[in-house]
């Protein structure tokens, strides 16, 4: 008897998820003929096309083993079809098609791996010692892309062929660089060189990481051109060096970061559980908010705060020269103050001279600024505070249509873009306040708009018009004949969280931060809402207090201090014992008359300017050198005495009081309770806040929003005290908390059409 033929089968995969720049064609190319398949596979814009033909078991057993590709591959979706066979004879991979519409795959940048710095640490690699060592899995993206999709010619090593060497690993497809798209080596790849200020070379390749490597032990600055842009580095042992670089670049108090060679390095610095492991060694290579330990970090690289950022080396370049040094380095953004981060040699010996003493720099261009990324652990749970290198331009799950653009906020802006289905967050572009900033923006924006098909139908701003990135809006709208949709600030933070984590309407939200518009001529920042598919109505607000001198009430926590004592008690509040000590006569004379006369002392509902003023009365705070110093201090206080009891405070007609809250805080600081004590009371007392407010509108989700959900103590008090009560809570993790997400959650409020909120019913 004949057997019957087989039939051949020919099926077509098209897939999307992480699946481009990270060795995912030539693991398909592998496993396809692994099982005797032929075919090809072939990078489009937005998917991976694959189509093989054999036998149908054969089939059977390729796409098992597709589904079960490691990471750094995600698989987020297959499409499937079957096809007439065409009688290939072979596998191949096919060159990448021109990007259509669709969405685009978008990749972040990631660290060198394991395995090639073990290669670049080996003396008989053929790339022992050199710093651009990447892999197919691991390497810049992002930061040196220029077009979709990821292909060596629209990318900056483009301008690098590659070498005999390189080509046949390419070609190799049993190498660990077959296809890899930023294969380089010695003989081909970019060149590392050490200049002064005014572009003197002092030394190139392996003798520029040994020279950079003895100017930092000897205390100098050194600028390096990193992934995303230029650092600024220095001996993060050493108090004078580090004194210096606060100095230089006019930045006081705010905490810096430490890059570490090592896991067991880092354990030296900081406390590592689980949560803190997976992190650090997370391809993103972000820097990690850790509870310090040991000494041996200058006490000037975050004073006054028992946390310290840490992370991993993010390449090899940052891997050799701490190996070098045998010092944790201090890296920080190499930027001048207010201006983006630098990417280019010259922009870096221009807006760095006075601050760097040399640059160590290469050949290989940015295409993307990109700051580090910082995430800190809540609960066991990572939460981002800037969302930049490693994750941007990642895209997130987004219910809307296609077609939006969200301009963000003031601060710590981004902007983001709805693709259908999905939303891309842009860089973290700084505050708005320079040109330089502003400009940015502008460049992100269009970027972003780039990955559309279309002019955007609708720009999405915040409802204070006067924000550089509302004008920008404008402007944007108006060229391209969109709508202008403004959204109000703080429903834009609660949609930012809602969004992330899938919350369906209905929900309560508490949207708190430092200062945003949202209805009436007041400053506010204590905003309860409750969200259905009606629209927004603002449930509950802080009760309002007066704040002397505007703007400057951030910068100045005496100044909410007394606002708040002000509304306690009147004129009295001149009087009181720290506030005396704070203000000479004439300047109490002054502000006095400004406050019963409403002179430059708008209204407030702030719950960031409540945290000021708390933590100056109980003496843990003085100054704001940057945004939130004072909270944080208060938070860290507070940390030390953990368990405390909520203090009193009123609900009504939709108004909190904190009146018996202060009156309480103040009765404690005149028993001499410990200020850490109250501080933590404080903590407390907000979290019972949430539940009190909940609990009135009786809805079974709770989102919470804004940038006091990073204070760490307050989302564990509000999640702990919400959940026991019975209610689902939902705060910021992949999206920050701050202003930094605001454009996200902009096009999520628009989506769902809460641009403004209703007023009441109260009670
Ligand atoms: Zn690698
Ligand atoms: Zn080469």
């Amino acid at each position: 008897m004949i057997p019957t033929p087989v039939p051949i089968q020919r099926i077509r995969f098209d897939i999307t998820g992480v699946v481009q720049g990270v060795g995912f064609r030539p693991s398909v190319a592998r496993l396809a003929q692994g099982q005797g398949l032929h075919g090809f596979v072939q990078n489009q814009a937005g998917v991976v096309r694959i189509e093989v033909e054999g036998h149908a078991d054969a089939l059977r057993a390729f796409e098992t083993a597709l589904q079960q590709l490691p990471p750094p591959c995600r698989i987020d979706h297959i499409e499937q079809l079957t096809l007439p066979p065409e009688g290939d004879r072979r596998f191949r991979i096919e060159d990448s098609t021109n990007p259509g519409a669709g969405i685009p795959t978008l990749l972040p940048d990631t660290v060198t791996c394991p395995e090639c710095l073990a290669e670049m640490r080996d003396p008989l690699n053929r790339r022992y010692r050199y710093p651009f060592i990447s892999c197919a899995v691991c390497g810049p993206r992002y930061s040196i892309s220029e077009a979709q999709p990821f292909d060596r010619a629209r990318t900056a090593l483009g301008d690098f062929p590659m070498c005999d060497a390189c080509a046949a690993e390419y070609r190799n497809s049993t190498d660990r660089r077959f296809h890899a798209q930023t294969i380089t080596c010695p003989t081909c790849g970019p060149t590392l060189s050490l200049v002064t200020m005014t572009g003197k070379l002092l030394a190139n390749r392996d003798k520029a990481i040994e020279t950079a490597a003895a100017r930092l032990r000897n205390g100098e600055i050194v600028g390096l051109k990193g992934l995303g842009g230029f650092q600024l580095l220095v001996d993060a042992s050493n108090s004078d060096a580090v004194q210096r670089l606060r100095l230089r670049k006019r930045r006081p108090a705010k905490p810096l970061a430490v890059m570490v060679g090592s896991l067991d390095e880092a354990s030296l610095h900081v406390a590592l559980d689980s949560g803190a492991h997976t992190l650090l060694t997370d391809r993103a290579g972000a820097i990690v908010l850790l509870k310090r330990c040991g000494d041996a970090i200058a006490a000037e690289v975050a004073p006054g705060s028992p946390m310290l950022g840490v992370m991993l080396p993010s390449s090899g370049l940052h891997a050799l020269l701490l190996d070098a040094c045998e010092t944790p380095l201090v890296v920080t953004s190499g930027n001048a103050s207010g201006q983006p981060i630098a990417i280019d040699n010259e922009e870096a010996a221009r807006d760095l001279a006075g601050i760097a003493d040399c640059l160590l720099v290469h050949d290989r261009r940015i295409t993307h600024r990109l700051d580090d990324s910082v995430v800190q652990l809540i609960a066991g749970k990572p939460q981002m505070l800037r969302r930049a290198r490693g994750h941007v331009p990642l895209t997130m799950p987004f219910a809307g249509p296609r077609g939006m653009l969200a301009c963000g906020a003031h601060q710590k802006n981004t902007v983001a873009v709805s693709l259908g289905g999905v939303a891309v967050m842009s860089q973290y572009n700084g505050d708005l306040d320079s040109v330089a900033a502003r400009e940015q923006h502008g460049t992100a924006s269009r970027e972003l708009i780039g990955l559309l098909d279309a002019p955007p139908a609708r720009v999405i701003v915040d409802a204070n018009l006067d924000y550089a990135s509302a004008m920008a809006g404008e402007a944007l709208a108006a060229t391209a004949n969109a709508e202008l949709v403004p959204v109000w600030h703080h429903l834009a933070h609660l949609h930012a969280t809602a969004s992330e984590h899938g919350v369906a309407l209905p929900f309560t939200g508490f949207a708190w931060d430092g200062s945003g518009i949202g209805g009436g001529n007041v400053v506010r920042g204590g905003e309860c809402f409750a969200l259905d598919t009606n629209g927004a109505r603002r449930v509950a607000s802080l009760r309002q207090f007066p704040l002397p001198g505007g703007d400057r009430a951030a910068e100045e926590p005496r100044r909410a201090a007394l606002g708040l004592l002000f509304a306690l008690e009147g004129a009295a509040a001149l009087e009181h014992p720290a506030i005396i000590a704070a203000f000479t006569r004439a300047e109490r004379a002054a502000l006095l008359t400004m406050l019963q006369g409403g002179v430059r002392c708008p209204a407030s509902t702030s719950i960031g300017r409540l945290f000021d003023g708390v933590a100056f009365l109980l003496g843990v705070a003085r100054e704001c050198s940057f945004e939130g110093e004072a909270a944080m201090q208060l938070q860290f206080a507070a940390e030390a005495a953990m368990g405390a009891e909520p203090l009193p405070f009123g609900l009504a007609r939709g108004e909190l009081d904190w009146r018996p809250l202060l009156q309480a805080l103040l009765e404690g600081i005149e028993c001499g309770d410990a200020p850490a004590t109250l501080a933590a009371r404080f903590h407390a007392t907000l979290a019972a806040m949430t539940v009190r407010v909940a609990q009135s509108q009786g809805l079974e989700r709770v989102v919470l929003g804004g940038g006091c959900f990073q204070n760490r103590l307050l989302v564990e008090l509000a999640d702990q005290a919400l959940r026991s009560a019975g209610f689902s809570v939902f705060w910021p993790q992949e999206v920050p908390a701050n202003d930094g997400g605001l454009s996200f959650g902009q096009l999520a409020a628009a989506h769902m059409g809460h641009l403004v909120a209703d007023e009441g019913p109260y009670d």
